[in-house]
């Protein structure tokens, strides 16, 4: 080849390169600008902001690779703005931290950030005890997320309850301990307090397996190396929720631990000594207690007449179960959507979605996506700014508000799923007199087949605990 031909070919080869890279500077304005669009709508919905550990991003190490947003198993945690990760919807992340682990420069740390910052998470002493003697917090409460660390801290929680015992022990029927949460950290706790030998009891306004028995149907959990006590290590690290719950249930069954459902914790107090459960059962006293609640909260009511029928829900969690149905989903976020466009999958359902606003803007680009295309091919019936007005057996009575007139109108219905959020549980932390402004606690990675340290097995002895 002469050197003119070489010059041309040089000439080319610069030429397409630099098309190449106006198209890849094109693609990066058009996902900075997406990102920014949905950092801004997080923040104004509240969902930027975590709601246990999640990624911390160093701008000056982090290249822009977007590793960690490819490693994130959930979805809209992490975008790139400017060739720098962000986080988007915090509240969306569940601490897997995988993010950290792929990234190649260690730009990221998932933490439960700034903690000063944060008037959500209880004060906490190394044992994971509140500002308040004899009151324990374990599991996701406490700010950190992830069932093997709520499996590690149902333990510990339950060790310094015990060590709280010994050091002042109450009347001899009083109970040791209550533990309030049958989820991961509930469960732990209550098989650690039954190895120990302690006075207990667990109550849960729920049905066992806490925040994962919620989990969509056949949702892979990932639990990785955890142990429980009296049962050992569990061999997965993986599991569809459905075998963690089966196997939660047979642990809980054969151990015959004092575990009631249905019973709701409304308040409570400190006196003389020991903690006064105000329940929906009534005062429950105990000289200790663990409040192993989760941080997802109860979720939001409408308020409005009929509610309290069997049909109405808050949560699907089997879509496949509902068939020939006249189905009314409330609510405009992305859960509503993903129950829409579930039950709107199933024979014979005919899917009303209610939203009280006129467009949808707070979605996952796959939901909203979706949610168009179930819209044109009429297998979802969309109504913006309508509201349920009431709920009886066989229709709901709702009313479309337009700038015009409010107008009132009736649908015939078998069922009705809410998604209208949720209410924190720290306002009832507030009633104990509980303090807020950052627990003095490590993310540290739990143990995963250690054995119960032996000084602090204990010894029935009459009707008191003592240290072995
Ligand atoms: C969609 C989703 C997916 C997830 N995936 C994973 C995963 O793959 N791997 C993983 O490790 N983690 C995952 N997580 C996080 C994990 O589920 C939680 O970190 C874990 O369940 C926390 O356990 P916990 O026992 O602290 O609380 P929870 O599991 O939330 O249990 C709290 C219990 O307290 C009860 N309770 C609350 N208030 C009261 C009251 N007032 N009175 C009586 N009882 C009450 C509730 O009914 C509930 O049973 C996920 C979370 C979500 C939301």
């Amino acid at each position: 080849m002469d050197t003119l031909s070489l010059a041309a070919l040089a000439g080319i080869i610069l030429f397409l390169l630099s098309l190449l890279g106006a198209w890849q500077r094109k693609i990066d304005r058009r996902e900075t600008d997406r990102v920014v669009r949905e950092i801004r709508e997080a923040k104004t919905l509240g969902t930027q902001k975590a709601i246990a550990q999640h990624p911390q991003i160093d701008p000056i190490a982090c290249i822009g690779c977007a590793s960690c947003v490819a490693a994130c198993p959930e979805s809209g945690v992490l975008g790139i703005v400017d060739g720098i990760a962000h986080v988007i919807h915090g509240s969306r992340c569940i601490g897997h931290a995988r993010c950290e682990e792929e990234c190649p420069v260690g730009a990221v740390r998932v933490t439960l950030g700034d903690i000063s910052l944060r008037d959500d998470l209880p004060i906490l002493s190394d044992e994971l005890q509140t500002s308040v003697p004899g009151l324990f917090i374990a599991g996701e409460l406490g700010g950190i997320a992830l069932i093997r660390h709520a499996i590690d801290q149902g333990r510990r929680a339950v060790d310094a309850a015990a060590g709280h015992v010994q050091a002042s022990p109450g009347p001899g029927e009083e109970l040791e301990l209550l533990i309030v949460g049958s989820g991961p950290a509930g469960i732990s706790a209550s098989l650690r307090a039954k190895e120990l030998g302690l006075r207990f009891r667990t109550i849960d306004r729920d049905d066992l397996g806490g925040t994962v028995r919620k989990y969509p149907r056949r949702k892979l959990t990932l639990v990785q190396t955890v142990a429980l006590p009296l049962h050992g290590k569990l061999h997965g690290r993986e599991y569809h929720k459905e075998e963690l719950i089966e196997l939660w249930e047979k642990i809980v069954a054969e151990h015959e631990l004092p575990i009631t459902s249905g019973v709701s914790l409304e308040g409570g107090r400190s006196e003389e000594g020991s903690i006064i459960a105000v329940t929906s059962e009534g005062e429950i006293r105990a000289r200790t207690m663990i409040l192993a609640l989760g941080r997802r909260g109860t979720p939001r009511a409408l308020g409005v007449p009929g509610e309290q029928l069997e049909k109405v829900q808050y949560r699907l969690i089997d879509a496949a179960t509902i068939e020939n149905e006249h189905i009314l989903i409330v609510g405009g976020g992305d859960s509503a959507i993903e129950a829409a466009t579930a039950l709107a999958n199933q024979r014979g359902n005919k899917v009303t979605l209610s939203y009280r606003k006129d467009r949808f803007f707070r979605l996952k680009a796959r939901n909203a996506e979706r949610l168009e295309e179930y819209r044109e091919s009429e297998r979802i019936r969309v109504i913006p700014r309508s509201e349920v007005l009431g709920i009886e057996e066989g229709r709901v009575v709702l009313e479309l508000r337009t700038a015009a007139e409010n107008k009132q109108f009736q649908l015939q219905n078998d069922a009705v799923f809410i998604f209208a959020g949720g209410d924190p549980p720290f306002p009832l932390l507030h009633r104990f007199g509980i303090e807020f402004g950052g627990p003095r606690l490590e993310l540290s990675e739990p143990p995963a087949d250690e054995p119960p340290p032996a000084s602090i097995v204990i010894h029935r002895t009459g009707a008191k605990a003592g240290r072995s």
